[in-house]
């Protein structure tokens, strides 16, 4: 037998499944999170693409008391740790690759200071 519950809005017996009261309407309790396919693909994907949100979002399934929602929210805050390091070292080599080409580029121009200096008098001289 299930055991009854009392909505305490109104208190008519509702059973534990409900998460609305068949008589008042009033929410009994809060929504388990969806722990489907398509919204763990989205929760994934969103953690990878938008690493801060990740975060955010794991967060209340973590909180929750069944496995599944748990591994989500576990899965979520790797992917997203996983995603700020990979953007992380990303980031840095591409910053220390225009570095490289800004060196070169440097270089280039010092290679040509002699006549840069002259260029610049040019420059000047149009005016
Ligand atoms: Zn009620």
């Amino acid at each position: 037998m299930e055991p009854i519950l009392i909505c305490p809005f109104c208190h008519a017996a509702t059973r534990p499944t409900d998460y609305f009261c068949s008589n008042c309407g009033k929410n009994l309790r809060p929504k388990p999170l969806s722990t489907a396919v398509s919204k763990q693909i989205l929760l994934y994907l969103g953690s990878l693409v938008l690493p801060p949100f990740g975060l955010i979002w794991a967060f209340p399934y973590l909180k929750q008391s069944d496995n599944k929602s748990r591994i989500i929210g576990s899965i979520v805050v790797i992917l997203t740790i996983v995603s700020v390091v990979f953007t992380t070292k990303l980031t840095m080599s591409y910053i220390s690759s225009i570095q490289a080409q800004m060196n070169g580029q440097m270089q280039g121009i010092n290679g040509l200071n002699g006549l840069g200096d002259l260029n610049g008098l040019g420059d000047l001289n149009g005016l």
